[in-house]
């Protein structure tokens, strides 16, 4: 029994150990245990089921509009290798967006009154496909399962099987759908780094994000219930700040008419 326990600790000890990546832009260093491959699995069949359960859009301008400029920010990210996909779902009541994994990203009709200008959309979807470039998901699923498998070790050292199925339910359907749910502040601030910066790469004045965040910020005061986006995504000062101190950074990338 005290074999079997040393044994997992140290195999746990070296998973991670290996585990450690580097975020692209920002040069963060972090703990990823679930590979690119099983995180890209997930997305897949996350976005599948989303997209048979919702009634899908099918106006030309607004498809048209979030196809091209969808395109453009996942050029500005260098992953040709990813398997991108845009898609407007019907649902003027839902004021959101969200990008999986692999590229998959979707827009809610809901979100359209909020970002008229070309420029505002694009800040929303690029700061969504930071979050997966960056692989918050599979970051945050990575942490779990180090709480998990700690807990886990000192469980085996007592009772055998009570946590056989933990990494299996983790890495299961539960998992995929996690990738919806709102990330931390940290991830919040690197996604709206690399977004800013995604935006002007791609084209966009990435001012049009800061004036995005204020309209968000005026919109969310008094309201009990925000909508899906701010309440995931807090338009508060402190963002607003970070977002003035990186503007200088994202206008170094930002050439229009290269376009
Ligand atoms: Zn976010």
């Amino acid at each position: 029994m005290r074999t079997k326990k040393h044994l997992l600790m140290a195999g746990f000890a070296a998973l991670l150990l290996t585990a450690c990546s580097t975020v692209p832009v920002t040069g963060r260093s972090q703990l990823l245990m679930v590979s690119e491959q099983q995180e890209l699995r997930m997305g897949l069949t996350s976005f599948k089921e989303i997209l048979e359960k919702e009634k899908l859009s099918t106006d030309p301008v607004i498809n048209e509009r979030v196809q091209r400029i969808g395109r453009r920010i996942a050029a500005a990210t260098g992953r040709s290798d990813y398997q991108w996909e845009f898609r407007v779902i019907d649902n003027d009541k839902t004021v959101n967006a969200f990008c999986l994994p692999g590229g998959k990203v979707a827009v809610y009709t809901g979100l359209l009154p909020l970002t008229p200008d070309d420029a505002s959309l694009a800040a929303v979807i690029a700061h969504e496909v930071a979050h997966a470039i960056a692989r918050h998901g599979g970051e945050r699923l990575s942490q779990e399962m180090v709480v998990a498998g700690l807990t886990a070790a000192t469980v085996m050292a007592t009772s055998d099987s009570s946590r056989r199925d933990l990494y299996a339910g983790l890495l299961g359907a539960g998992a995929a759908v996690g990738f919806l749910l709102p990330y931390s502040r940290l991830h919040e601030a690197e996604a709206d780094r690399m977004g800013l910066i995604y935006m002007a790469k791609a084209g966009y004045d990435p001012r049009a994000a800061l004036a995005l965040w204020q309209r968000m910020a005026a919109q969310s005061k008094g309201k009990a219930k925000p909508p899906e986006f701010l309440s995931t995504h807090p338009a508060d000062e402190t963002r607003i700040k970070e977002i003035e101190r990186w503007l200088p950074e994202a206008l170094s990338h930002y050439h229009p008419g290269a376009h």
